[in-house]
């Protein structure tokens, strides 16, 4: 479930539809939270689906590090990607603000944390300073320790912000998560 605080906007080219905030939220937000709707599909069943559905499968499904694709049910599928995201993804169910999200500003990831397939290549025209042009599953190792320093350091942060989607995630999560990415970070480089 996508955090309550945003909608839809229409931003013009080249960003389209976005998922933007309608109020401020200060880094350690937890944005999104996986819920019982969201609908798994293993991997097998993507692929023997009509190739009608392949379009719609890259622009709004994920694959979660088990390989199977998730459908989130609600906007949570309108997030744009950035290659300089607001949000990182998490391997625990929830999605964070890595740091200050202002109103009617979207609300982005990067895609090439989405565990994308190896033939996948998105092109990107998303603005950011650091653009690198198209989105591929290669991006994932050379830029998964700055995912893990950024979460681990909005989690940091997390305990003290408001946080509506906490009874979404499970119990333990929030501890493991820290622990998890507190690891991760301090094995970087
Ligand atoms: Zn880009």
């Amino acid at each position: 479930m996508i955090h309550p605080d945003t909608t839809l906007a229409a931003l013009g080219d080249p960003l389209g539809i976005a998922l933007v905030a309608t109020q401020p939220m200060p880094k350690g937000t937890v944005v999104w939270a996986q819920d019982e709707l969201d609908r798994v599909l293993p991997a097998a069943q993507v692929e023997r689906l009509p190739a009608l559905f392949g379009q719609l499968r890259i622009r709004f499904a994920y694959r979660d590090t088990q390989g199977d694709y998730r459908l989130p049910w609600d906007d949570t599928r309108f997030m744009n990607h950035s290659c300089e995201p607001n949000c990182v993804v998490t391997a625990f169910g929830f999605e964070i603000a890595v740091r200050d999200i202002a109103a009617r500003e979207p609300l982005t990831n990067d895609y090439a944390s989405l565990h994308l397939e190896d033939d996948e290549r998105i092109e990107c025209a998303c603005g950011a300073p650091r653009c690198r042009g198209s989105v591929t599953s290669r991006d994932f190792a050379p830029l998964s320790h700055e995912w893990y320093a950024s979460v681990r350091d909005a989690l940091s942060h997390a305990a003290s912000v408001p946080q509506p989607l906490r009874p979404l995630l499970a119990a333990g999560a929030w501890d493991a998560a820290l622990a998890y990415y507190d690891v991760m970070r301090r094995s970087d480089g």
